[in-house]
């Protein structure tokens, strides 16, 4: 297997360049092994990142879509042969499961260098009609343009896909990239940007920075960035929201995703969903399914299935093939989902599986008698939990599932197809499931959220959409 070879500053110009900001260290979540240092980037190495990428621009942008789609297929090769090496640093980073993080690569980030390079060769502009005189002689030629520089800002629950969907789709269209990677998740990212460099991607078309909030913030701030594509929390979010300023931008924030049972839903299917969408990553997507609505008439024997499933779920060291789930990432994640737990059994919720931790394994834990008043049914928790609520008619479960700051991802388990609609088209989720997990989303179609779970699409062309400018051309050809 190839050993890819990093340093542990930033990555400019097509160079590993030393860091002359704080050392940051990089411990393992299940045991707290010390993986690696890198080094932050200060705000003359942001600026000199952002110059490398709007020096390298003009040239990529005229390099013809045949090469660069070219560099986009030996790109793919190398991920693919590269994928088990940085599965395995993302599982160690992360704490996120061996199976979880080889997800992340072989169905994920090695595809986007395969879908950007077919999108981008059908990301068309179009000809219209001009409406404004009679001679008949004016041309309207409507182009998309790539932006310039990008700047990626990444959260560290998918590392390298998320931060990937617009490098690898910046790159196809012609753009520039600067990546701000997660001081949570940064060694997964170095190894990544290595494998962009050796595929033959020219000096400066992708720039890496490390270091904390700040050094997203300068990157920002910079005047030179075209488009801010930002994951994270809905804090962070406002904050690059106000940074961003006139700039073009993605939001990926947060989410409250409601997973709702009715009386005639498969009760097995939705149980198996609901594993999914509580305890997949331990509990750490934003799509995960932060409330379950299960009506009066089956909620017990839903809750015994949920139970009984999430018993058998083999907890703990995340680099073991069998392991289901591992530990959560911080111990801010951890304090959150304890606090949370605690919240509800105070005001009358009951735990019937789980509640506690050792380390930052936390215990897959289902909470009943979850109602709207407590946190854990008004934040996002971020951990493994099924919270539990009860409705008695549709109409009460639309209130509850909208009934929220986010906008994310919600799910409906029914067999009623009038019903199925009718709540697809009322839940104000971004996504909504008719018989699936929160817990889902297709690398082609829009991916983003209501209300604070953000603004803009990703994935697919909607990402291209993001990066660039729709200018109009006129032509008269008299
Ligand atoms: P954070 O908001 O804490 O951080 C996200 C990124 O922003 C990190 O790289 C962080 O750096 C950086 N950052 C922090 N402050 C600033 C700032 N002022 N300006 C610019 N960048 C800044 O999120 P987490 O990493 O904790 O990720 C978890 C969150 O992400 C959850 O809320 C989750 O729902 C959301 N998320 C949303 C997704 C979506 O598609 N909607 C997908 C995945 C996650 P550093 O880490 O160094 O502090």
């Amino acid at each position: 297997m190839a050993r890819i070879a990093t340093r542990d500053g930033a990555f400019i110009g097509g160079e590993w360049v030393d860091g002359d900001g704080e050392r940051i260290d990089v411990l393992a979540p299940y045991d707290g092994e010390l993986l690696g240092t890198v080094v932050g980037s200060t705000d003359a190495q942001v600026d000199a990142a952002v110059q490398a990428a709007r020096l390298a621009f003009p040239s990529w942008r005229r390099t013809s879509v045949r090469t660069r789609v070219e560099l986009l297929r030996r790109a793919y090769e190398l991920c693919m042969e590269r994928n088990e090496e940085i599965a395995q640093q993302i599982a160690r980073e992360v704490g996120k499961t061996i199976r979880e993080a080889r997800e992340e690569m072989e169905e994920y980030t090695v595809d986007h260098f395969r879908r950007a390079s077919e999108d981008v060769l059908r990301y068309a502009g179009k000809v219209l009609p001009s409406t404004q005189e009679s001679a008949g002689s004016k041309r309207i030629i409507v182009v998309q343009e790539p932006i310039g520089v990008v700047a990626a800002i990444s959260p560290w629950n998918f590392p390298v896909d998320i931060a990937g969907i617009p490098i690898v789709y910046g790159l196809a269209l012609g753009c520039t990239t600067v990546w701000k990677a997660s001081e949570h998740a940064p060694l997964s990212a170095q190894m990544f940007v290595q494998l962009l460099h050796d595929a033959g991607f020219p000096p400066g078309t992708v720039n890496l920075v490390h270091g904390r909030g700040e050094v997203g913030q300068a990157l920002v701030r910079h005047p030179d960035v075209g488009t801010v594509v930002f994951t994270g929390s809905v804090e962070t979010g406002e904050q690059v929201a106000r940074d961003a300023g006139l700039k073009n931008r993605v939001l990926e924030l947060g989410g409250n995703g409601p997973q709702i049972v009715l009386a005639d839903g498969d009760l097995e299917r939705a149980a198996d969903a609901a594993i999914v969408g509580c305890y997949y990553l331990a509990g750490q997507c934003c799509t995960a399914a932060e409330r379950i609505l299960v009506h009066r008439d089956v909620h017990d024997r839903f809750v015994e299935l949920v139970v009984a499933r999430a018993r058998t779920l083999k907890v703990g060291d995340p680099m073991l093939d069998d392991t289901d789930m591992g530990p959560v990432r911080t111990p801010a994640v951890l304090r959150r989902t304890q606090e949370h737990i605690a919240d509800a059994v105070a005001q009358g919720a009951r735990v019937v599986l789980g509640g506690g931790h050792i380390g930052q394994v936390h215990e897959p834990t289902v909470l009943i008698g979850v109602t709207r008043a407590m946190r854990i049914a008004r934040e996002e928790t971020f951990g493994p939990v099924a919270p539990i609520m009860v409705f008695d008619t549709v109409e009460e479960a639309l209130t509850i599932a909208n009934d929220t700051e986010f906008g994310l991802t919600a799910s409906v388990f029914t067999n009623d197809l009038r019903v199925a609609w009718q709540m697809a088209e009322d839940l104000c989720h971004g996504t909504v499931h008719i018989n699936d997990t929160t817990n889902y989303w297709d690398q082609m179609a829009p991916f983003g959220g209501t209300k604070k779970s953000g603004s803009g699409r990703e994935l697919g062309t909607y990402i291209l959409d993001a990066m660039s400018e729709t200018k109009q051309i006129t032509w008269d050809v008299r």
